[in-house]
């Protein structure tokens, strides 16, 4: 944040302000303008412990994402996501990479588990620092393709593999590059007639709609197989800006579909999944997974049960048609796929 605020008070009113201007619609702004660690602990939002849980696995939330929360509510969905908790720093069962991504990375920035889809790293950075992020350990630090020669290299091994037919960028959150960066990239996969899509994952739509310009959206569309997969984990996230982002996609013929986590104290229950679901059909996002959060180490106090997920699973297929229910899903090493609960 370039502002230095002290009390919540403070904070609402620089909030209130700065939405009315227009640097609010401008992405580099909120990501220039992103609360850090030091600002949620001068603004008293976060313990010293919490303090201590950033360090290791540091704290960013975007102006845009943070007023969507009640700050004095300590239960507010979006803050359990994003704000660091001392429970991060409990030993639990947790591993720093359980599905051992580091072993299947046949070439720097790729990581492949299964014969016909490759994950690419995009990017190592993302707007907001979800906290119960799944590659915690490698944000920030972790091989991306870009800049050219590693491109060149995954684009060559994408092609000598020709069981490979999706490709499937993610990071970090591939769209805080330039639109310049990101397009050479999923243009590079586009020219490889082998590939029937390019799929973007990115949580941009939910924490930093603004992001997604008309411009890019259409860029996007133009290319022809590209395929947005997005992660709203709460029916608060599903704002008319977030709405407009994915319409924007969906118009320019971009197909937009959502990965949500099952996190324990923000979505775990039968109706918060359920006007989750009914919500992203609105606007016309197909709710595609929900997974069990993966076992990563600091991520213990979001999780829940196999069997839970179970529970909840059938309650959203009874209360939903078929179009608005996602696969209730766990990642497992070594399976062939993800796993239905
Ligand atoms: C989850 C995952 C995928 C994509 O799996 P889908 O079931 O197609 O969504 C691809 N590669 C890796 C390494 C993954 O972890």
């Amino acid at each position: 944040m370039m502002t230095v605020l002290t009390n919540l008070s403070d904070l609402r009113a620089w909030l209130t302000v700065k939405r009315r201007r227009t640097s609010w619609h401008d992405w580099q702004w909120q990501v220039r303008n992103s609360l850090e660690a030091d600002d949620l602990s001068r603004l008293g939002l976060i313990s010293a412990a919490a303090a201590r849980a950033a360090r290791r696995f540091p704290a960013r939330v975007t102006p845009y994402y943070f007023d969507l929360a009640d700050p004095v509510d300590p239960n507010d969905p979006i803050l359990r996501q994003c704000l660091p908790d001392a429970a991060e720093l409990r030993n639990g069962a947790g591993q720093a990479d359980p599905f051992s991504e580091a072993r299947h990375t046949p070439v720097p920035g790729v990581v492949q588990r299964f014969p016909d889809r490759v994950l690419v790293h995009a990017s190592a950075f993302c707007a907001t620092n979800c906290r119960h992020c799944t590659r915690r350990h490698m944000l920030g630090r972790q091989p991306i393709v870009l800049p050219g020669m590693r491109l060149a290299r995954v684009v060559a091994f994408v092609r000598a593999s020709p069981r490979v037919r999706e490709v499937i960028l993610s990071g970090g959150d591939p769209l805080l590059l330039s639109d310049a960066a990101l397009l050479r990239l999923v243009r590079a996969f586009a020219a490889l007639p082998q590939l029937d899509a390019i799929r973007i994952g990115t949580r941009v739509p939910v924490v930093l709609p603004m992001r997604v310009t008309p411009a890019l959206a259409r860029a996007l569309g133009q290319i022809g197989r590209v395929w947005v997969n997005t992660q709203f984990n709460h029916v608060c996230e599903i704002t008319p800006e977030a709405a407009a982002a994915c319409r924007r996609l969906v118009e320019a013929g971009v197909p937009v579909s959502n990965q949500s986590v099952l996190l324990r104290g923000v979505n775990d229950s039968v109706e918060a999944l359920t006007v989750l679901c009914a919500g992203l059909q609105r606007i016309r996002v197909r709710p595609y997974y929900v997974f069990v959060c993966d076992p990563v180490t600091g991520t213990g106090h979001f999780r829940t049960s196999r069997s839970f997920a179970r529970t909840l699973a059938r309650g959203v297929a009874t209360r939903l048609g078929g179009l608005a229910v996602p696969r209730f899903v766990v990642d497992l090493p070594g399976a062939p796929g993800k796993v239905d609960v």
